[in-house]
């Protein structure tokens, strides 16, 4: 993981977790680099080089820069220009986000992805680097995680809204990403509301900021916050108490974090072990 900071990042004890479920613990480890923008195009060629490392997670603020150094990148990297995984290939670079497909399937799928909930309405709050992964999720469906064993589900396309307090950022993002622009909106009316705000990461009162109230919460509503911290958000806690489904940022970690282990073990992790590993 290679980040600016990177000290508070959860990935190392997640990722160390499901390598020691896989019985990889021997083989590979998984840790955290602190590395200033200036350095990191240095440091990721070094690394990709050295010829023992598998990749390397990427987050803030490197995320376009890692897109940028790749010699080949999944349609999600390019479409949405950032990457958070990058997997060395015999010295190329590969560049995937794990961060859309990781939304995707922290859905909950028995509620959005039974046969007829297709074109439910989302509402994205925010248009800022994660915004970019989740719109681009949600417009246009995917895999979820399987709502029981077997063959996972699809998530079928979401005809998504974005709302950001800077609006015109919300506009040039749903005419490059799909969607459409919102500039009020009700809360009331989405089968799924997804903050990707950092509102909430400082204690901010989310119904300060965003425009939602307590009471624009249904319980046939999903509602997602991707910030996390050590406790449940006030927006989850207002949407739970209302009957809402609520995921959390973790479990959103958890499966971008599972995505990027398996491009580079081939194997499937599993997502109890990096749940416990996430939460300590
Ligand atoms: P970013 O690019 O800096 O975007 C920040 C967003 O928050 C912008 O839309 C900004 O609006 C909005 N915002 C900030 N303060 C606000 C306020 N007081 N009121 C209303 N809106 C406000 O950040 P990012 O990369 O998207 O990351 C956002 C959060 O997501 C971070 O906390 C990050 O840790 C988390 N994240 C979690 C996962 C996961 O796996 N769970 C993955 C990626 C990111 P303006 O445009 O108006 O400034």
């Amino acid at each position: 993981m290679i980040g600016h900071p990177v000290a508070h990042s959860r990935s190392p004890a997640m990722q160390t977790a499901a390598l020691a479920d896989l019985g990889l613990a021997g083989e590979w480890t998984y840790g955290a680099l602190d590395i200033e923008p200036g350095d990191f195009e240095a440091e990721v060629a070094e690394l990709a080089a050295a010829g023992d490392y598998a990749g390397v997670n990427v987050t803030i603020p490197h995320k376009e820069a890692a897109l940028a150094i790749a010699d080949e990148a999944t349609e999600a990297a390019r479409a949405i220009g950032a990457a958070n995984t990058l997997t060395f290939r015999e010295r190329r670079i590969v560049a995937a986000n794990t961060d859309a497909g990781g939304l995707l399937r922290s859905l909950p799928a028995a509620v959005l992805g039974e046969p007829g909930v297709g074109g439910a309405r989302a509402l994205v709050l925010g248009a800022g680097g994660s915004a970019r992964a989740v719109v681009w999720a949600l417009a246009r469906g995917g895999e979820g995680s399987p709502a029981a064993e077997g063959t996972p589900t699809q998530i079928p396309p979401f005809e998504v809204d974005v709302w950001n307090r800077t609006a015109a950022r919300a506009e040039a993002l749903a005419a490059e990403l799909g969607g459409r622009a919102v500039a009020d909106a009700r809360a009331a009316d989405y089968a799924l509301i997804v903050n990707t705000t950092a509102v909430g990461l400082r204690g901010e009162d989310p119904f300060a900021h965003l425009p939602v109230t307590p009471a624009d919460f249904r319980p046939d509503q999903v509602v997602v916050d991707i910030v996390y911290g050590e406790e449940p958000s006030a927006l989850l806690a207002a949407a739970a108490e209302a009957g809402a489904t609520t995921v959390d940022g973790l479990e959103m970690l958890v499966h971008q974090g599972a995505l990027s282990l398996q491009i580079w073990t081939g194997k499937e992790p599993s997502l109890e072990a990096m749940r416990t590993g996430v939460r300590g």
